[in-house]
């Protein structure tokens, strides 16, 4: 299929009907409104109390104005039957699909508003595309613009309000190859003069803590003042390099390349008391758990940089 021919299936699908005038499973109900307005924090009593909103000229409690859509959607349905109707909402999503665009990001909606709705209302939605842009380059990758028209009408076919709705499909930008070129070095820990033993310890492979002098409460990470008596006096102790895993996450995303991924990310408790953040090595992602004991090891990343790990411990090292 020719790029101009693929242009032109895009273009027939401008004005074209994607959902037929569907109306929502409930009228505007006072339940409801009560239940979005709750999940929203929105405390306007016009929503809830018929005197407060006839106080304000209404003839009695009206539903917010941005609660149209959900008066239309149809709810764990969706989950499990196909929506009626789609027909054409199903076309065009195969058609961007089979140009690639396999990815969706809504970018944005402008809603318009002719009358307050109220209990009782029944509302649907009819859905018209109104725009599909040529290919654009963006930050998620190359993709169109697909803007479509709700327009929403009450029992009497009168339209209450109108959707512009904008959603870029895109084909996602492939990842950076980890292999391209060489390994950049780990980034750099922010040294300070409150840190710098840490890490100068960590290049001589000594695992430290630091401990007040005052009150001998040990802490980490290292700072310059004791966070139980107010102490500046310090000084460190050796940590015996055994532990448990805490917490463990597992990072996918995002990537840097310096790291190999899955990289599991470790709160290890040590057995001195104090807890730190590490990486975990010698063992499968779907293998860690919480309170497994580990011993400590160490990463030698390049020259200027050893830090410490923890790994399994193993049948000889217990
Ligand atoms: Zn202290």
């Amino acid at each position: 299929m020719g790029a101009a021919e693929y242009e032109e299936r895009l273009e027939a699908f401008v004005g074209r009907e994607l959902t037929p005038l569907t109306p929502g499973q409930d009228p505007v109900n006072q339940p409801m409104i009560r239940h979005w307005t709750e999940a929203m924090g929105d405390t306007s009593p016009v929503y809830t109390d018929e005197a407060a909103a006839r106080a304000t000229g209404r003839p009695g409690v009206v539903a917010p104005a941005s609660m149209v859509q959900a008066w239309t959607m149809r709810g764990y349905a969706a989950t499990t039957a196909p929506a009626p109707g789609r027909r054409g909402f199903d076309e065009l999503v195969a058609l961007l699909d089979e140009g690639g665009y396999t990815s969706v990001v809504a970018t944005d909606s402008e809603l318009e508003f002719a009358r307050e709705l109220v209990p009782g209302d029944h509302v649907g939605v009819r859905e018209v595309v109104e725009s599909i842009s040529p290919e654009k380059k963006t930050g998620l990758g190359v993709g169109r613009f697909v803007t479509t028209m709700k327009t929403y009408r009450d029992q009497n076919d009168e339209v209450v309000a109108t959707q512009r709705w904008r959603t870029l499909r895109f084909c996602p930008a492939p990842a950076q190859a980890a292999s391209d070129g060489p390994r950049p070095p780990r980034p750099r820990p922010a040294l300070n003069r409150d840190n710098a033993f840490w890490f100068e310890a960590a290049r001589e492979h000594r695992l430290v803590i630091q401990r007040c002098v005052s009150c001998e409460t040990l802490r980490h990470p290292p700072g310059p003042c004791c966070p139980r008596c107010g102490s500046f006096a310090w000084d460190t102790v050796r940590a015996s390099g055994r532990g448990h895993v805490y917490s463990f996450t597992i990072n996918h995303h995002p990537r840097h390349p310096a790291f190999d991924y899955p990289l599991v990310v470790a709160v290890v408790e040590l057995a001195e008391g104090t807890r730190l953040i590490t990486g975990l090595t010698g063992v499968a992602p779907e293998d860690v758990t919480i309170d497994m004991p580990v011993v400590l090891d160490w990463l030698d990343a390049d020259p200027d940089l050893s830090l410490p790990v923890f790994r399994p411990v193993a049948s000889e090292d217990r």
